[in-house]
């Protein structure tokens, strides 16, 4: 049994987590599926909640050709409104991301194996090679449940989220400059960002009951959306239908997690579950392995952790919940672009309501 963290999944959370334990000079040990980086399914925004806490972290996004965005840009039905962002946001791809993130905490001392884990009990995780034994486990598998350790589904009609990865081309580059687009429908929304390199990441939630409508088919729903949006079809552009579709199953927005057991600490999307138009998934994920890190390294227990960083996420969870609620009905996006008319303030204040607090001190979560 060895004393020092074991981290299951470097992603945002795992590797947050590593950069932080390895910087006051604690010993962990990553473990990931995927023994080099892909591109995990994410809407490429980035906050400036996010780009604080990586920048923390030595993290230069800038370096890494992150996308400049400055401006909303909300669209429902024919109608659109633009609204400034309250600070600078950026768009950068996970690809980049998790691998300079991934670089940092190896370089930083963090040891690294290539393992997929099936299963966990107390003090041990099973992977597909080897057992792995520690006091001390943090479960950042993110949007992977692990058996026995599922996060509960309660939505009658859950969420799917579908990606497409444009290519670089003036056309977009035109159309979307310095924006984040959500454009709403009913049942969900579709954002899209420009990322490093000027390619194009063009992100959809919908709820499962939408998607069957357009027979079950992310292909078919995008068609019928640009259908129906020729602001869509136009971001969409020609030869789209050929690239490359991704998507995640049942995705359970605004659960957070409470309660956990002895010595398992939960970080990242295994921790909360933020609606992803926010924009803020990476943020919490983040948040939540500096916290755990920082817990663990002054003796906090991982139930102590769990529960402050619940109460942390609570607002920013509920006010994400409650936005995407509302935008997904046709009634509610209206009402969403008409407070974007009126009160634009509003809209800025909702934003940064939706972003997680950072922590109280470095030694609290
Ligand atoms: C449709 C959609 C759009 C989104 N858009 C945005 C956005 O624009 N901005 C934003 O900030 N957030 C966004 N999010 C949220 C964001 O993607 C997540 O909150 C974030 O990825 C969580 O990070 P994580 O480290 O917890 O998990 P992940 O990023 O899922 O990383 C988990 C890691 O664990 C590894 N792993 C998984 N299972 C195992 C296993 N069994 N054994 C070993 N390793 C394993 C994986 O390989 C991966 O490296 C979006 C989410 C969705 C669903």
């Amino acid at each position: 049994m060895i004393a020092h963290p074991l981290i299951l999944g470097a992603g945002p959370a795992g590797c947050a987590a590593a950069i932080t334990l390895r910087a006051r000079g604690v010993d962990c040990t990553l473990i990931d599926r995927d023994a080099t980086v892909g591109d995990p399914l994410c809407g490429g925004f980035l906050s400036w909640r996010t780009a604080e806490q990586l920048d923390t972290l030595g993290i230069d996004i800038a370096r890494l050709g992150a996308h400049k965005v400055s401006t909303l840009r909300l669209f429902a039905g024919q109608d659109m409104r633009e609204v400034a962002l309250p600070h600078r946001a950026y768009g950068l791809s996970r690809h980049a991301l998790d691998s300079e993130m991934r670089r940092i905490a190896l370089a930083q001392g963090a040891r690294f194996i290539a393992d997929t884990i099936k299963g966990l009990g107390e003090g041990y995780a099973m992977g597909a090679q080897e057992e792995y034994h520690s006091r001390s486990i943090f479960l950042a598998t993110g949007k992977h449940d692990l058996r026995g350790h599922s996060r509960p589904r309660t939505a009658k009609d859950t969420t799917v989220g579908i990606r497409l990865r444009l290519p670089a081309s003036p056309a977009r580059d035109r159309l979307l400059g310095g924006a984040i687009e959500l454009h709403l429908f009913p049942g969900g929304y579709v954002g899209i960002v420009l990322q490093e390199g000027g390619s194009a990441n063009i992100c959809l939630a919908v709820r499962k009951s939408a998607l069957a409508c357009a027979g079950g088919s992310p292909v078919a729903l995008f068609a019928k959306l640009a259908q129906d949006n020729r602001a869509l079809a136009d971001r969409l552009g020609e030869g789209w239908e050929e690239a490359r579709v991704d998507t995640i199953g049942a995705v359970p927005y605004g659960w957070i997690c409470r309660e956990t057991s002895p010595g398992l600490y939960r970080l990242g999307d295994q921790a909360a579950v933020i609606p992803s138009l926010a924009g803020e998934g990476n943020s919490i994920a983040i948040a939540s392995g500096v916290a755990a890190a920082s817990a663990f390294r002054t003796g906090r227990s991982a139930q102590e952790y769990q529960r402050a960083f619940a109460t942390r996420a609570r607002r920013p969870v509920r006010l994400a919940a409650a936005l995407w609620h509302m935008a997904e009905t046709p009634l509610g996006a209206r009402a969403g672009l008409a407070l974007a008319r009126i009160a634009p303030a509003l809209v800025t204040t909702f934003a940064e309501g939706a972003r997680i607090p950072p922590a109280p001190s470095l030694a609290q979560t």
